[in-house]
């Protein structure tokens, strides 16, 4: 049984005062949900505040962002012990912003998910293609090539909680989402990929969310699909009140997929 995963990407956006008034309208409303993994990624200096403020709710907290080293003079990065120091769980890897803005390839994110598997933070591993590569029919391929590279030397034990989430560039932050069955058929080509690289069972084991204006009213038909099993929001997260309706909505749903 996968369990939907309800991922909130704050961005750059809010200081420490708004995120802990956000994370709290949050759990005030969905204290009661029991059947969706909730997370929301603030931004790094929110982190411990926000942390604190969901301590012992059922909501968890993750980052966007690590380094794969543990220390050193790494000027401006931010280390996985010290995530887990403050009560992190989970950390975005290889968000195309990350990757079109910073440089991130698919060889830093393998280095990324590595670490945070060894350092015991759940990764959230972004892939998706551009429009252009869309509209050139390439969308399979290019997407095949980052979860490959991307998982590049891990065998089938390693990536136990591994979480992928497919995210179209062209969706994100554009009000464009991709349709139910496109979303579908890129998240089945991760599966049947997972399945062929591991085992079926690991393949049906892994949670695979989708991305790109997620909103109140587009989730259910995405969660209607039988290989999303979540979603990964950013401006509809920023917002208690849209995001705790999709959270309701998944809740509602579903209470877990084979
Ligand atoms: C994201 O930031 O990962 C994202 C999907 O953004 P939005 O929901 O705004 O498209």
């Amino acid at each position: 049984m996968r369990i939907p995963v309800i991922a909130g990407n704050w961005k750059m956006y809010k200081d420490v005062r708004e995120a802990v008034e956000l994370a709290n309208d949050i759990k005030r409303e969905v204290y009661n949900v029991d059947n969706v993994e909730i997370v929301v990624c603030p931004p790094f200096v929110d982190l411990g505040d926000v942390c604190e403020m969901l301590d012992e709710s059922n909501i968890l907290v993750g980052a966007q962002n690590c380094y794969w080293e543990k220390e050193g003079a790494f000027t401006g990065e931010v280390s996985i012990p010290m995530l887990k120091s403050i009560g992190c769980k989970y950390v975005v890897i290889g968000h195309s912003e990350r990757r079109q803005f910073f440089g991130e390839t698919d060889e830093t994110v393998n280095k990324k998910v590595a670490a945070c598997i060894n350092g015991g933070l759940i990764p959230i591993m972004c892939v998706g293609e551009v429009l252009a590569e869309r509209e050139a029919g390439k969308t399979l391929d290019v997407v095949k090539k980052q979860v490959s590279g991307g998982l590049k030397g891990f065998n089938e034990t390693f990536i136990s909680t591994l979480i992928i989430a497919y995210e179209p560039v062209w969706a994100i932050g554009t009000g464009r989402t991709a349709t139910p069955l496109q979303a579908q058929e890129v998240h089945s080509m991760i599966r049947d990929l997972l399945s062929k690289l591991y085992s079926k069972a690991k393949a049906d084991s892994i949670r695979i969310l989708y991305g790109g204006s997620v909103k109140p009213d587009n989730i259910v038909d995405l969660m209607k699909q039988g290989d999303i099993d979540g979603a990964l929001i950013g401006g509809a997260s920023l917002k208690s009140a849209s995001f705790v309706d999709i959270i309701r909505s998944t809740s509602g749903l579903r209470s877990g997929k084979k």
